[in-house]
């Protein structure tokens, strides 16, 4: 149930009704915007009456909530998120127009590697630099990841770059290594995994949760109404490509998810056309297309040597095609009226 409260309704009245509706068992989420005051009771509202509420002096308007989602439900806090990472003394935003643009290889594989991808990024203007460390990788006799070490380097490409890390977690007890990780990736395969996304919502870093290979929208919402239920509430939304009939490439980029999901939930939401098309001479189309949509970011793969890389080298841009990606991007970011 959603109350928007009248516009002269004082923060100590707000106090006090806020008081009144939690001895009766929900949990109310106070969202202040610039105009209005909403009120978002999570629980079991069903002995709450609309018309009861209603009549209080200080309710504009009360609605029920059909969908299953709360907390990153547009309609409990109407404006936009935005995520703010603070990294030494880069200071990033993603959501509420501004545009976060994560990009680098797929896997780190050596501190030459990575110490190369993470300048070439940051000189084509990327806003964070991503790199796999625990690789989900669908053989087990695949490259699965430096682990630790991997680690390391990222944080050496850190130092050299001041750009933000963007990192995979597949387990809780990896946040033991993952310190100068800014934020922290749930994978694909992963969205489901229900005991991660509890942990993950007693952590206080932002969670970047990537959509499903088959999970709808709402599996999506739900898997990130998981994390905030923890008290996480820095969620932002990543549209990877789907599952279909279709095999000619790697995913689907639902691109019409990111319009529906901005109407949907106030959390950011991010494209990856990386995984989305598997295949680097479509990236560039769907970055634009994405952007177009209304997207509040991307995560792009970049490697400096994409016929030698060791994972998902064919969706890489080099640094030469990403920096004229970026270009392009500037443009249509414009045209959106939003800014990286
Ligand atoms: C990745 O970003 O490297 C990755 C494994 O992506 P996804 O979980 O979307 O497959
Ligand atoms: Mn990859």
């Amino acid at each position: 149930m959603i109350i928007a409260l009248k516009q002269d309704a004082s923060d100590d009245e707000i106090a006090r009704f806020t008081a009144v509706l939690e001895q009766r068992g929900v949990t109310v989420h106070v969202s202040r915007g610039t105009s209005q005051t909403v009120l978002g009771l999570v629980g079991d509202t069903s002995g709450f009456d609309s018309e009861a509420i209603g009549a209080h002096h200080l309710v504009a308007k009360v609605i029920r909530v059909q969908e299953p989602y709360k907390r990153a439900n547009r309609l409990f806090h109407p404006e936009d998120t935005r995520i703010s990472v603070q990294s030494g003394t880069e200071h990033q935003i993603i959501g509420g127009g501004m545009l976060g643009i994560i990009a680098g290889p797929c896997s780190v594989e050596s501190e030459d590697q990575i110490i190369a991808v993470a300048k070439a990024v940051k000189a084509a203007g990327a806003s964070f630099l991503r790199g796999g460390v625990f690789k989900p990788r669908t053989s087990p006799y695949s490259f699965q990841g430096m682990g630790c070490e991997g680690m390391n380097l990222l944080a050496a490409a850190k130092k050299e770059t001041a750009l933000p890390l963007v990192s995979e977690l597949m387990e809780i007890h990896q946040l033991e290594v993952f310190d100068e990780i800014d934020i922290i990736q749930v994978g694909a395969r992963n969205m489901q995994n229900y005991n991660l996304l509890k942990e993950l919502g007693k952590c206080s870093k932002p969670i970047l949760l990537k959509r499903g290979l088959a999970s709808t929208v709402t599996e999506l919402l739900m898997a990130a109404e998981y994390i905030m239920a923890g008290g996480n509430e820095q969620v932002i939304l990543c549209e990877r490509g789907i599952r279909t009939f279709e095999n000619f490439s790697r995913n689907t980029l639902d691109i019409s998810v990111v319009p529906w999901l901005k109407q949907k939930t106030h959390l950011p939401v991010i494209v990856d056309p990386s995984h989305a098309t598997g295949i680097a001479s479509l990236v560039p189309a769907a970055a634009k297309a994405a952007i177009a949509a209304g997207a509040d970011g991307l995560i792009i793969e970049v490697h400096n040597d994409p016929e030698s890389a060791l994972c998902d080298g064919e969706q890489s841009l080099t640094p030469e095609a990403f920096s004229d990606l970026m270009g392009t991007l500037k443009k249509y970011a414009e045209m959106e009226g939003k800014q990286f």
